[in-house]
């Protein structure tokens, strides 16, 4: 079954006729379209694509098993027309079509159409990867490891943060990423405190921890790793917080496979930093879902209540962080196998003492 054929089945069970997709991520995902304005419409027997006439060629390439059509720059008008016979429903992607899109939509549509917010259809099929986007996804993490050992052999003592992340950035895009799969962060010393601390000018100094969370692009997919390291000898907060989180780590990667709910696997990793008493120090989910975006399903968090299933591509990253002090993340790439899983990123977590 096509990735079109599954999303009309999903349909189906939700008692919708078609749906409009014109949220990038998804319709690259349902179409192979990779341009920046184009919209679907899938259903059964319906597998209808439109763009306007600055992709017309890119869509011809890109887009197979569609009916394409050029409608004007304002290609919404082209919905007046072209659909099946009868009273129909159209699903719309509520958690991504803006109110004004919305209603443009309506007027344009014939009124025995009717409208259904009915987001989370493609995510939910993203969510479950293809032997095809793991291995695209497992070469993503892989160029991140590659990243890791250069900025091991550049150093960071004595560098400012930004500096380190500009130059890490640079290094991916020469290893063949297309970009950052989000901004990275670089977090020394106390800053390494707030999980999402952006890098700034502070110069890296001797004998803290240093958070490096980093992902590339490759071929239209994403990863995501977050590695802390030293710079010289630890005091014993510090090093005591990276044995909790590398410990929580490792049974929460041991707890991923077909079966789980993901606020169960949260728990492994959660319980045991609460039991050393750092529960109030881990103040994030424990890992998302990686494909097309950095951040898509499944989650693994204390209100995430889907079952994990092979196929799934997750995230585990907890964290501790001691404020005023200084954090610790560590975040590997994890695929949901039939029988367990596979870790896709490699890079060492023994605690890494980088100058
Ligand atoms: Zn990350
Ligand atoms: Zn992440």
């Amino acid at each position: 079954m096509s990735r079109a054929d599954r999303v009309a089945k999903r349909l189906e069970e939700r008692g919708v006729d078609l749906l409009l997709v014109a949220h990038g991520p998804n319709l690259r995902y349902l179409t192979g379209f990779t341009g920046s304005n184009g919209m679907a419409v899938v259903g059964r027997d319906v597998r209808r694509f439109l763009t306007d006439f600055r992709y017309v060629e890119q869509a011809a390439e890109e887009v197979g098993d569609f009916d394409r059509e050029q409608g004007p720059q304002d290609f919404i008008t082209a919905l007046e027309g072209g659909w099946p016979e009868g009273e129909l429903t159209l699903g719309f992607e509520d958690d991504h079509l803006s109110v004004r899109a919305h209603q443009r939509l309506r007027s344009v549509l014939p009124d025995r159409i009717s409208l259904e917010g009915a987001g989370g259809v493609v995510e939910a099929e993203r969510a479950v990867k293809e032997p095809g986007e793991v291995e695209r996804i497992a070469a993503a993490a892989a160029l991140c490891d590659e990243v890791y050992d250069w900025v091991r052999e550049q150093g960071l003592v004595g560098r400012t943060e930004r500096e380190v992340k500009v130059a890490l950035e640079h290094q991916m895009r020469l290893c063949g990423a297309l970009d950052p799969s989000f901004p990275s962060i670089v977090a020394s010393g106390p800053r390494g405190a707030l999980p999402h601390a952006s890098a700034g000018d502070a110069v890296i100094e001797r004998g803290t921890l240093v958070t490096l969370d980093l992902g590339v692009r490759l071929d239209g997919y994403c990863s995501d790793c977050t590695r802390t390291w030293a710079t010289g000898e630890l005091p014993d907060d510090l090093a005591d917080i990276y044995a909790l989180t590398l410990q929580a780590q490792l049974a929460a990667l041991d707890a991923v496979r077909p079966g789980p709910r993901g606020d169960e696997v949260d728990a492994v990793a959660r319980d045991m930093i609460a039991e050393a008493g750092h529960g109030e120090h881990f103040g994030h989910g424990l890992g998302h879902g990686v494909g097309i975006e950095v951040h898509e399903g499944p989650r693994l968090a204390r209100t995430a209540k889907q079952p994990l299933v092979a196929g799934n591509v997750v995230t585990v990253e907890p964290g501790v962080y001691l404020p005023g002090r200084g954090g610790v993340r560590i975040e590997d790439l994890v695929v949901v196998t039939d029988d367990g899983r596979d870790v896709l990123t490699h890079t060492t977590k023994d605690l890494v003492v980088v100058d």
